[in-house]
């Protein structure tokens, strides 16, 4: 049989785990151009919170009564296809299931000898091209310049303010407790790292970026960004990459202070990582590179098993991870 979480009900306000259900279904069978793969990793990313409500936005939501959505690292079982052979580790969007069948020509196959197959899912997948293209496309950071990242000890936190270190910038990070600032400072190397759970966040920050912000790569939005505003020199720009702050289902925030996005002459751009697709290549190549030569450091969060997947959104939601959030779905 095939274990499978469903998104069994859209949530009324915060989600909990009684808006998923575990079921084991019949093992899928692989049809002509297309692989079976046995799912080991599977990402667990603030974007599924989204995907729960029957919301507009960049995707359409997940169903109800289906597979719930996420991108999965595995071993393909069968194949019927000539490029993709039993055995090799692939990445997909097979969802939160034990197994599950896709056409061969979307796998990707997982090039084991430069990390570990989960990194695909992290630092040398979505959340570390989000960081690079977010930072040096949408962010423009330049040398000398300072940038602050919320969220900083996360999958896309922690890679952004590491690649603005390396590019010669001034770096401060935004994080949620004593541990997670240590971690930022001690171990990914940036500058400074403000608690935004201390309860004085302007006059932290204001403390940490005594030349004013250039880049703000928001992850978070809501009090944060509101704190980050009047810091925000002239010419600044706010990567707008998300707003987990506002997820929880609630009202959306009432920010204050946009007035600096006029008088600063401030360019805040949304982004969507997908839109930089026919460039990850090139992303890949640089990330790759600074991984295997030793100057990034990464860090997973890993929740056993495939019934305990519900709990890691949940967690993750509430800042329990500390970098990547993967659920272990086999050894
Ligand atoms: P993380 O690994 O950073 O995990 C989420 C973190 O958000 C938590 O650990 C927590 O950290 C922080 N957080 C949650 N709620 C709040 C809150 N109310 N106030 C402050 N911090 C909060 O996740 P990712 O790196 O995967 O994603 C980070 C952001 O990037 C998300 O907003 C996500 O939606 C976005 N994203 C956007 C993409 C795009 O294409 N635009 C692609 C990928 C991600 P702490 O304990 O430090 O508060």
């Amino acid at each position: 049989m095939n274990r499978q979480v469903l998104l069994d009900s859209r949530p009324q306000g915060a989600a909990s785990v009684d808006n998923f259900r575990v079921v084991a279904a019949p093992m899928p069978e692989a049809g002509p151009g297309e692989v079976l793969v046995r799912n080991r990793w599977l990402s667990i990313d603030p974007y599924m919170r989204g995907r729960m409500n029957d919301a507009k936005s960049y995707v359409p939501p997940a169903k109800v009564g289906d597979v719930m959505v996420g991108q999965t690292v595995g071993d393909v079982v069968a194949s019927n296809d000539a490029r993709i052979g039993i055995g090799d580790t692939v990445l997909t969007s097979l969802g939160w299931q034990e197994y599950g069948v896709a056409r061969a020509s979307d796998v990707e196959r997982v090039d084991t000898s430069i990390a570990p197959a989960s990194w695909s899912l992290g630092i040398l997948g979505m959340p570390g091209l989000t960081a690079w293209f977010g930072l040096f496309d949408v962010g423009a950071a330049k040398p000398g310049e300072t940038v602050v990242v919320s969220a900083a000890s996360g999958a896309v936190g922690s890679v952004v303010g590491q690649l603005a270190k390396l590019h010669g910038c001034r770096v401060v990070g935004i994080a949620g407790g004593e541990r997670k600032c240590r971690f930022v400072v001690d171990e990914l190397g940036f500058d400074a790292c403000v608690d935004h759970k201390a309860g004085r966040l302007p006059d932290d920050l204001r403390d940490a970026c005594p030349q004013g912000i250039d880049v703000q790569f928001e992850n978070v939005g809501g009090a944060v960004l509101e704190a980050a505003l009047p810091r925000m020199n002239r010419n600044a720009r706010i990567v707008m990459c998300g707003l987990i702050a506002e997820y929880g289902g609630g009202e959306p925030y009432a920010y204050r202070g946009l007035r600096a996005i006029l008088v600063n002459r401030i360019r805040m751009q949304g982004m969507i990582v997908f839109d930089w697709k026919e460039r990850y290549p090139e992303a890949r190549r640089g990330l790759a590179s600074l991984v295997s030569a030793g100057r990034l450091t990464y860090r997973e969060s890993v929740v056993e098993g495939l019934e305990n997947a519900p709990r890691a959104l949940l967690g993750l939601l509430q800042g329990e991870n500390l970098g990547k959030q993967l659920v272990r779905l086999a050894p």
